[in-house]
Order: structure tokens, then C-alpha cells, then sequence
């Protein structure tokens, strides 16, 4: 049994959490620790079986919570020494664990692989948790689709991707000009289009679900994302996420 949840997912905050019988990881911490155990516990999720929390990257709105959480629930935090150097020094963790981008991590009988992604930030991470020959990628903040993420997410059977912006909405939204370039960098963020082709061009035959991750207040709406996806529903499952609150446990 694998369960998954997004517990916050957005630029405000993000938190994936993928659990067994036994033992939890989260990936990402970027809402406070308050809020992620209020999450769980909706959820009926165990913040006891927590092992490791894994960060992405340094900007807030994925490491926001983990040092008080590390404190709170004495749990590892992994992240790399460059995110760690990269990270605001009243967010970094009291006694980091490090990993290297490319090694596997074993926590209890899951493997967490980490690779390199695309995106202005110190390292940059994305996760596929494996556990039981299943495989549950975290993909946001991908400027751009790099071919480890084309081959990774062939493997996944549930992958949380980015869809942060519709690219209409960018164009013409309030971002100031600089902002609205970062975004639709190759080293910032992945449109609906993106993901959608990204899916249709590399998902394997096993993957069951996608949760559209990590959306734009301002440059998307969970209306836009969904109809964007909606030619893969055929295929698999897409559903949403939420920044307010924790999206339906899915159970691989
Ligand atoms: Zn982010
Ligand atoms: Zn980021």
C-alpha cells in the first residue's frame, strides 16, 4: 500500500507526502509545521511515521517549514550542501543531512532518487520515491523539461508535475516585465502546454494519476490547468491541488 497527498501545493507552499504501512516521507516543507501536521491529521495521515523530509531547493515556499519540523518531530532533514549554503540561514536546518543529486537515499524500505532540474536556484532537485517496485515522482519547478525529467517520469506510476501558468494569462497578467521572463524561462516555471506535452510525448503505461502541481495564483486557475489536461484523461487520472489545503489522499 502506497498512499499519496499533497499536503500544499503552489507558490506559496508546497509539501508532498508519500507513506506506506509503516513508514513517511515529505518531500518539500514550505508551509509552516502547524499547518502541515493540521493537514495530516484531516487527512488521517501519521505525522509519527514520518523518517525524512527531503527539500527541492531552497526558496521558501519549499523549505519554509523544515527547520521547525526537524525540531518539533525529530526528523532528518536531506537536502544538498549547495541548497543548504543557498538557504536563508533562520530557515536552514539545525543538523542537515546531506545527498548527493544522482545517489539514492534509503528511508526504512522506501529509495528517494533525486536528480538534477532546471530552475534559478543553488541545486535543484526532483524526486521519484520508489517502495514495492512503484514509483511517485515530485516534478516542479522545472523551467524546462531537462531529459532527466523526460525519463523519469516514463517511470513514474503517480507523478506530482508542475503546471504553474497559462500562457495567455502570463502575457497579459500584473507581472512586471523582468518577472513575467523569469516565469517563462527555461529556468523558471512549466506552462500548462508544457506539461500537457511533456505527458502526452513521455508518460509510461503504467502512470495511474497526475496531480497538476504547484499553480500560479495570479497566471493560471485550476479551471485553465484541468481543461489543458483534459485530452490525457483517456489515459490516467489528473486531478488538482490546493495551496489552502491538503488535496485527496490517492492510493497506488
Ligand atoms: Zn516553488
Ligand atoms: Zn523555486
Amino acid at each position: 500500500m502506497l498512499e499519496i497527498c499533497a499536503l500544499a501545493s503552489g507558490s506559496n507552499g508546497n509539501c508532498y507526502y508519500v507513506g506506506n504501512e509503516k513508514d513517511a516521507v515529505l518531500i518539500d516543507a514550505g508551509i509552516s509545521c502547524r499547518q502541515i501536521l493540521k493537514r495530516m491529521t484531516e487527512k488521517e495521515l501519521n505525522p509519527q511515521k514520518i523518517k525524512a523530509v527531503f527539500i527541492s531547493h531552497e526558496h521558501s515556499d519549499h523549505i519554509r517549514g523544515a527547520r521547525v519540523f526537524e525540531k518539533k518531530l525529530k526528523v532528518p532533514v536531506y537536502l544538498t550542501a549547495k541548497t543548504y549554503l543557498g538557504t536563508y540561514k533562520n530557515m536552514q536546518p539545525a543538523w542537515p543531512r546531506f545527498f548527493e543529486p544522482g545517489t539514492p537515499v534509503a528511508v526504512g524500505e522506501f529509495q528517494i532518487h533525486s536528480f538534477l532540474k532546471n530552475h534559478d536556484a543553488s541545486e535543484p532537485c526532483s524526486f521519484l520515491v520508489e517502495y514495492a517496485g512503484k514509483n511517485v515522482g515530485v516534478f516542479t519547478d522545472i523551467g524546462e523539461p531537462c531529459e532527466n525529467v523526460i525519463s523519469q517520469i516514463a517511470l513514474c506510476d503517480a507523478v506530482f508535475l508542475e503546471s504553474n501558468y497559462d500562457e495567455e494569462m502570463l502575457r497579459t497578467g500584473s507581472y512586471p516585465y523582468y518577472l513575467k521572463q523569469r516565469v517563462a524561462s527555461s529556468h523558471g516555471h512549466l506552462s500548462n502546454v508544457q506539461a500537457l506535452k511533456l505527458l502526452e510525448e513521455n508518460a509510461g503505461v503504467h502512470l495511474k494519476c497526475v496531480f497538476l502541481s504547484h499553480l500560479s495564483a495570479e497566471n493560471n486557475t485550476p479551471e485553465l490547468a484541468l481543461a489543458a489536461h483534459q485530452p490525457l484523461t483517456s489515459r490516467f487520472e489528473v486531478r488538482l491541488t490546493s495551496r489552502r489545503e491538503a488535496a485527496e489522499v490517492f492510493v497506488l
